[in-house]
């Protein structure tokens, strides 16, 4: 913040300054009647984010203070704004009313927005959950460096899932890839973290980084917090046996909620701990290389695979659907489980239609029951539960046939609320929006008061009427007349004739020429009612408001596990329709290590093109080969095969059918992938070293119950360095991990390890040539190419035609000549296998000896004996001088 002297502000200024120095790293929207004003560099920032004016505070004096100002009406379309471009927000709100204050108005900060703690639904996209993460690396010791564990907990405090994991630091990014947070909080002791650790974050994860301090970064201290948390004497009920990093991070979580939101975190209710293992692992590279859920070219999620595949009805069904995606199943049980569930789906059409017209019914019970658990719900979130609820019964109703475990587990799990439906419709008014404090928010009929005050305010006249007919009939003065001044308020008046006979219990207000006016006791109570009836009639709206929301957050727990069912039940009947809608086939995921999918079709390309997709076969492991090399020219289809093969595998370890004809494929513990070269030229690392990291990453992790696809791995380099080192790693594969791969590859030569391999399988894409040009079938063939049909792609990005020409004519001399002699190498016949040390006596590929070549242009019909004896000579010398 600028230099700024104190004792020259204003005490509202004094009061802004002190708060900023409070929240240096937020911006601060300070309440100011019905403006939110940002002051100094916050008002810059206001102004450009926002596109309001930026002015200026004291415009005459010496130190003119910047200043934006927003309507307080309007913080909710501009709060969004902030956030996105990556601010906090701290909200400071005047907390007395500015009418009774002595002096300078109390003010306080009653949130502070971040990107990792939003629970508003105009803030946060409903189909992906909003994670704030914690990261703490064990110690070792004092002094010593981290160890190679580190402890991660992620929570979602719009919904209240919270997790937590201990891993080996080589995880940590792609766990964190994965789960993808908004915001990740680390500690402010740079010595405790990988160097430039916090950038590093901010650069390959798009997170915003929150330092906190060191000390707060503590196992013990952690699992206290946690325990208070929770109201439980230990962790060992959600399977944490000791504080550990994990405790700590999910401590770390738990003190900067407490410290920025000023919420209740009741809704917090248990910690969820991961096992890295109980999953089919995805790493960071293979999530967005897969397109998973972003696409490469523009990181959008349509054309990803879960945009492919999100036929959700509901927010928290796609919220589950991208969970189930991001961490699919390493359990052939539980898989089993899911599949009999889409089975009865899928044959059940009637079931499954009438359970999407029904879900489409239903609200984000998830994320309003943790508005009304943090007190930030307003009438319309009552009203939207209500709805959901309604529809629980229905659901039950067409899930009471189904017979399969899980189906029937989740109908058991779908809990009744018909009594708490029926409360929140009968207290809130069902034109109710979001404002809680303008009244209109209690239904007629729920509360007498709330009526009797209505009324009050409505029926004004007609009481006025009625009371003047019963003075009228009691008093038999029939020229009374009952009304209101402004100055003088309610009134009976007698014209001053009639003045004498006003009964006792006229009590004298006013004289007037003519008339006289009095006041009744019943007519003063009225007066004291009606003119505070409005404002009391909205006080007890409020009351009645938050009574109704404490009620129904009593039910917290059970409102988040029905959220939990339904969110389920959603996904297994969009995979349902989805396998019914696009002829998808159950896949049979078994024990054993081979895969076998006849006619699978890539689940983006397949919508995106519609009929004309060409299915393929892919047939894996065991018998059929563990590695599958593929040739074929560019643009044939060679990296649309293999990432439909990951992808199909992907998706069977969801539970979702798949499409293809038939398909078994063997339980999967990683998939591996190394696809073309993607963004990471941006940062500043050499496409061949990004590939060679991936690359060894895979070599040194896959197992055999692994599924690795290679694209063009050695092409960031050149040809001998590439082609050697492609042919060392799928060796290295087909030899030692023997797990199931496709590498589709632009080097001919390594299809020749089909020749020393057995468990290496050639296969290449279909071409037609017919007349001079030439058709991809995009068709996966068994047998090896040598054509790389590169001058046609050429002709087809429409290179100019003397091009073409011109190029056809070099490849014709180049293939009689130069690649028949130097460049033929038979590798398959030089190279040998790796020996037991793990060496690989690599191919001899070296180019031909001059001096041979020398010998070779000898003409010998025509060399004179004294020529060759010099000959014979000039070869000894170049010989002794190696
Ligand atoms: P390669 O990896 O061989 O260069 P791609 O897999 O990138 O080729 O495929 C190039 C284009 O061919 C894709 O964008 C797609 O439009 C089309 N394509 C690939 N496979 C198929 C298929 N099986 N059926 C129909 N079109 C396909």
């Amino acid at each position: 913040m600028e230099n700024i002297d104190k004792s020259k502000l204003t005490p509202a200024m004094k009061q802004y300054v002190d708060f900023k120095e409070q929240y240096p790293e937020a911006i601060l929207l300070f309440r100011m009647g019905d403006f939110y004003e940002t002051f100094y560099e916050d008002a810059r920032i206001c102004a450009q984010v926002l596109g309001i004016t930026l002015t200026s505070r004291n415009k005459n004096s010496d130190n003119p203070v910047p200043l934006a100002g927003l309507p307080y009406h309007a913080i909710d379309s501009y709060l969004p704004r902030l956030i996105k471009a990556g601010h906090k927000v701290a909200v400071c709100e005047q907390v007395e009313d500015p009418a009774l204050a002595k002096g300078v108005v109390k003010r306080d900060v009653v949130r502070l927005i971040t990107p990792g703690t939003l629970t508003e639904d105009n803030l946060l996209g409903g189909a992906k959950e909003n994670y704030l993460a914690a990261i703490c690396f064990e110690q070792q010791g004092k002094g010593k460096k981290s160890s190679e564990k580190v402890g991660l907990a992620w929570v979602d405090l719009s919904t209240g899932q919270f997790f937590a994991q201990k891993m080996d630091v080589r995880y940590l990014v792609d766990e964190l890839v994965r789960i993808n947070p908004s915001e990740c909080l680390i500690t402010d002791e740079s010595e405790d973290l990988p160097e430039n650790f916090g950038n590093q974050l901010r650069d390959i994860i798009g997170t915003v980084v929150t330092k906190r301090p060191g000390w707060s970064f503590d196992s013990r201290q952690g699992y206290e917090s946690l325990t208070e948390i929770f109201q439980s004497g230990s962790l060992e009920g959600f399977g944490f046996d000791e504080p550990d990093c994990s405790i700590a991070a999910s401590g770390v979580i738990i003190d900067y909620l407490g410290e920025t939101q000023k919420i209740a975190l009741d809704h917090l209710s248990s910690l969820r701990k991961v096992v890295r293992e109980n999953f089919l692992q995805l790493d960071q590279t293979t999530l967005r290389s897969l397109e998973i859920e972003r696409t490469i070219r523009d990181n959008s999620t349509s054309g990803s695979l879960l945009g492919c595949i999100n036929e959700a009805l509901t927010a928290m069904g796609s919220r589950k659907l991208r969970h189930w995606v991001c961490y699919p199943l390493n359990n052939l049980g539980e898989i089993h489980r899911r599949q009999a569930a889409v089975t009865e789906l899928v044959n059940f059409d009637h079931i499954r239609d009438k359970l999407r017209v029904i879900l489409k019914n239903v609200t984000d019970i998830e994320r309003i029951s943790t508005r009304i658990s943090t007190g930030r719900a307003v009438p319309r979130d009552l009203l939207g539960l209500a709805q959901a609820l309604r529809q629980l019964p229905s659901i039950r109703e067409q899930l009471k046939d189904c017979c399969c475990e899980l189906l029937v587990e989740l109908n058991n799990q779908c809990d009744s609320f018909d009594k708490l439906a029926d409360l929140i419709e009968s207290a809130i008014n069902p034109d109710a929006g979001i404002a809680i404090r303008e009244g209109n928010i209690i239904r007629s009929g729920y509360d007498e008061q709330v009526d009797h005050l209505r009324s009050i305010c409505k029926d004004g006249k007609t009481w006025l009427a009625n009371y003047q007919k019963k003075l009228m009939e009691e008093t038999g003065l029939q020229n009374l007349k009952v009304g209101y001044n402004k100055v003088f308020g309610y009134y009976v008046e007698l014209s001053r004739h009639l003045a004498e006979q006003a009964p006792a219990y006229f009590v004298r207000k006013q004289t007037l020429k003519n008339a006289e006016r009095y006041i009744t006791d019943e007519l003063k109570q009225y007066e004291t009612e009606a003119l505070t009836a409005e404002q009391r009639s909205k006080d007890l709206e409020e009351r009645l408001f938050n009574d109704l929301r404490r009620e129904v957050a009593s039910h917290t727990l059970r409102l988040q596990q029905v959220a939990d069912t339904v969110a389920e039940i959603d996904v297994l009947t969009a995979f349902a329709y989805i396998a019914r809608s696009r002829n998808y086939c159950r896949p049979e995921v078994h024990e054993d290590l081979d895969m076998e999918i006849k006619d699978g079709r890539h689940p983006v390309l397949d919508v995106q093109l519609g009929g004309k997709f060409v299915p393929n076969n892919v047939a894996l492991g065991g018998r059929f080969g563990d590695v599958g090399i593929i040739t074929g020219p560019n643009m044939a289809g060679k990296s649309t095969y293999i990432r439909q093969t990951a992808l199909l595998v992907l998706l069977a370890h969801t539970g979702s059918f798949i499409p293809a004809r038939t398909a078994q494929i063997g339980l999967t513990d990683r998939i591996f992938t190394r696809v073309g070269a993607s963004d990471e030229l941006t940062r500043g690392q050499s496409t061949f070293m990004v590939e060679m990291v991936e690359t060894a990453n895979i070599i040194n992790n896959a197992t055999e119950r692994s599924i690795v696809i290679l694209d063009e791995v050695g092409r960031g380099t050149s040809t001998y360095d590439g082609l050697s080192l492609a042919w060392a790693i799928t060796e290295y594969i087909a030899m030692r991990i023997k797990c199931r791969t496709l590498f589709a590859t632009h080097y001919h030569e390594i299809t020749e390890l089909s020749d020393l391999y057995d468990n290496v399988k050639n296969y290449n894409v279909a071409v037609r040539e017919w007349k001079e040009d030439v058709v991809f079938l995009h068709k996966i063939i068994k047998g090896r190419t040598d054509k790389s049909y590169g001058i046609h792609v050429a002709r087809l990005a429409g290179m100019p035609k003397g091009i073409i020409d011109r190029s056809n004519e070099i490849l014709l001399e180049i293939q009689s000549t130069f690649v028949k002699e130097a460049h033929g190498p038979e590798l398959a016949k030089k190279a040998g296998k790796i020996e037991d040390s793990g060496q690989m006596m690599l191919f001899n590929n070296q180019p031909p000896d001059p001096l041979l070549l020398k010998l070779k242009d000898v003409d010998v019909n025509n060399l004179t004996p004294l020529q060759a004896i010099n000959l014979i000579n000039e070869i000894k010398i170049e010989l002794e001088s190696r």
